[in-house]
């Protein structure tokens, strides 16, 4: 604790300092501060911080930027929700992590905490990339994975539009929520609204199985609504045919600012000629942190279903 809050002041202090004296955001000042770490003109090292002591610090600072001012589909993933779609990772591929890496994507990366905090999880297992069209986010990713030495590809680019990225494991994602603007580009999609706009977050997801491998893994932080909107018999028919539903976990009301912000992980795994769906679909709802008896039971219902599958 005492590592981050070390870390936070002093690059918190500087962010404020770039603020003031360029007349520009906080949040720029945070990247100032990480760029001037890297090029060695700063020194914000504590001597024994971890990687994870390194990522929280700097989130806290970006979260104090962004609270002045940037839009919900911006903002960054919190660490409560990384970790829990990182432990899904980890059980889906306990086996495989035991002697390789996996190799993974976050289409929409941002700041990057998401990708970040299940790398950390996972530390020296998993190889990633990263698509973002923010310049600024994107930049903030990059320092970040930079300071926290993960290896992280990453692409500046609309990540609707064709990627040059090989197939992955994995892919992790709090996908972007709304009207896609990109009409022409929709229409290379499957999902692409019969009538007006398409969904982003639909593309998103078909984008995402476009890269991954085949029998891969995708989890998703999608909103509650996703099954249960105008456009979701076109959702259901596209992953009757290309993936696997194999878990859909609601997150705790209490995490949410409201309803219309309320999310699940969602995990569906891409098909495959020589695999099987499911036999087991995981349904489960997260209970409330505070109370350690129906988390124990939470945990004990996925060990249940793992062991299922
Ligand atoms: N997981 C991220 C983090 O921890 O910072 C936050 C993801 S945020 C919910 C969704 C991100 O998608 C935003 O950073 C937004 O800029 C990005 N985005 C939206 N549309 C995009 C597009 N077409 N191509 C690439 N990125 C996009």
């Amino acid at each position: 604790m005492e590592n981050i809050e070390k870390l936070f002041g002093l690059l918190n202090e500087h962010a404020e300092k770039i603020e003031k004296e360029q007349n520009t955001t906080l949040l720029e000042g945070v990247l100032d501060g990480l760029e001037a770490w890297l090029d060695g003109e700063l020194d914000f090292s504590q001597p024994d911080a971890t990687k994870e002591d390194i990522r929280k610090a700097i989130q806290i600072a970006i979260l104090k930027g962004m609270r002045k001012g940037s839009q919900p589909n911006h903002q960054m993933t919190p660490d409560t929700l990384g970790l829990l779609v990182g432990y899904f990772v980890e059980q889906i591929f306990a086996e495989r992590l035991e002697h390789e890496k996996i190799v993974m994507m976050d289409p929409a990366v941002g700041t990057g905490n998401l990708l970040l905090t299940v790398m950390n999880l996972l530390d020296g297992k998993v190889e990633a990339t990263g698509v973002e069209v923010d310049e600024l986010l994107i930049r903030l990713a990059a320092a970040t994975a930079d300071v926290t030495e993960q290896p992280v590809s990453l692409y500046r680019q609309d990540a609707l539009q064709d990627l040059l990225v090989n197939p992955v494991d994995a892919v992790v994602c709090d996908l972007p929520v709304g009207y896609y603007p990109n009409e022409d580009v929709s229409l290379n999609y499957e999902l692409c609204a019969t009538e007006g706009m398409s969904y982003a977050h639909h593309l998103f997801i078909e984008q995402s199985l476009n890269y991954t491998k085949e029998g891969g893994y995708l989890f998703f932080l999608a909103p509650s609504h996703l099954f249960d909107s105008e456009q979701s018999k076109q959702l259901h028919k596209y992953l009757q045919k290309h993936a696997w539903i194999q878990a859909i976990i609601q997150l705790p009301d209490s995490i949410f600012a409201n309803k219309t912000l309320e999310k699940s992980i969602v995990i569906l795994q891409k098909q495959a000629k020589e695999l099987k769906a499911p036999k087991e679909v995981l349904l489960a709802k997260v209970p409330n942190m505070q109370n350690k008896q129906a988390l124990a039971l939470f945990f004990e219902k996925v060990r249940l279903w793992k062991e299922g599958k």
